[in-house]
């Protein structure tokens, strides 16, 4: 057995072979400035590509790499979650294995740790090889979270971070199924702080997150720390009851004073197809979140493993 790990490395993978031996490579030649033990668990969310042979292979010749392999794709969220709770280190990062999260910033982030700092996240000042539209709805994303809801995550940061074993701990302890990762390590608090870095252009391959997932992911933020959503149909509804009471004096005196005034019907169509839209959409958002909690009701395990390292206690 090797000894236990003073840092853990938690990198997702979803069909990266295009990128496994380089991201591989760069981690190790950063860990091994540290001159501490380290581990790297690469954490299979149900590749297809022929990845999950080629985390095996890392393993086989070099005892550091951990594989745990999911039995299906369960998503990125998940599989961090899986890498959380399976790291023995007194430090646990976060990385993509894409490489667009630069290895080499982990020792900027040890530094800070080593500074007493038990979280430490990075911040994108640049982003290199996105497309405009990923910019914009990042953008728009960052700043609604931040608006909408009552923990205050950075701007511009995803889940490239350092928690130190006390905040890994506590965040194994929240099972939520819908989770956000990111807005969980600012929730429990502790002494945070950021490092600059330049996100990258991805190594190999292209973008797991289509929009369809980027649309679902944003959604379990909002949900997951933020009931403004539900709150947004009361708003309407005061909104239009307070104008449709100060309408009917309104109305009434137009009716007496023009005898010509609301002859027609497209007037009043127009209101109730409008207040049924506005239902609708209430009671889509309702769906969301009793669907959520349907989903935790449930209680179902958050990822099942196919192969993994024993667990910590
Ligand atoms: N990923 C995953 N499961 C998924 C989708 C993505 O484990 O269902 C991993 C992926 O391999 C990568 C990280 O999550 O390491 C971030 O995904 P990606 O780079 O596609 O997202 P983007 O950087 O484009 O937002
Ligand atoms: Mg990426």
């Amino acid at each position: 057995m090797t000894q236990t790990p003073v840092f853990s490395i938690v990198a997702p993978i979803y069909n990266e072979i295009g990128n496994l031996p380089e991201f591989y490579r760069r981690v190790k030649v950063s860990l091994e400035q540290t001159s501490e033990a380290w581990e790297l668990l690469l954490v299979d969310d149900g590749s297809t590509d022929g990845s999950t042979d080629m985390i095996r292979e890392l393993a086989a010749g070099d005892p550091r790499v951990k594989p745990v392999i999911f039995a299906r794709n369960f998503g990125h969220q998940l599989a961090v979650t899986a890498g959380l709770d399976y790291a023995r280190g007194q430090a646990v990062v976060i990385i993509d294995s894409d490489l667009q999260d630069p290895p080499e910033v982990i020792l900027d982030m040890i530094a800070k740790w080593r500074e007493g700092y038990e979280v430490v996240y990075a911040v994108r000042s640049e982003r290199e090889g996105e497309t405009w539209f990923k910019l914009f709805t990042a953008s728009v994303f960052y700043r609604l979270i931040y608006r909408i809801t009552d923990v205050d995550i950075p701007m511009d940061t995803g889940d490239f971070r350092l928690l130190d074993r006390k905040v890994a701990d506590v965040m194994r302890q929240m099972r939520e199924r819908h989770r956000f990762l990111r807005g969980m390590s600012v929730w429990v608090g502790f002494k945070q702080t950021g490092v600059q870095y330049k996100r990258a252009a991805r190594f190999s391959g292209s973008t797991k997150y289509p929009f369809k997932k980027m649309l679902r992911f944003a959604s379990d933020a909002i949900t997951s720390f933020s009931y403004f959503p539900l709150q947004v149909a009361t708003y309407i509804g005061f909104i239009a009851a307070g104008g449709s009471i100060l309408a009917i004096p309104v109305v009434i005196l137009l009716r007496v004073l023009v005898s010509k005034a609301f002859l027609g019907q497209a007037s009043t169509l127009i209101a109730v197809l409008f207040l049924g839209g506005v239902q609708l959409i209430s009671l889509g958002i309702l769906g969301e979140y009793i669907g959520r909690l349907y989903d935790e009701a449930k209680g179902r395990p958050l990822y099942i493993v196919r192969e993994a390292p024993p667990k910590p206690e």
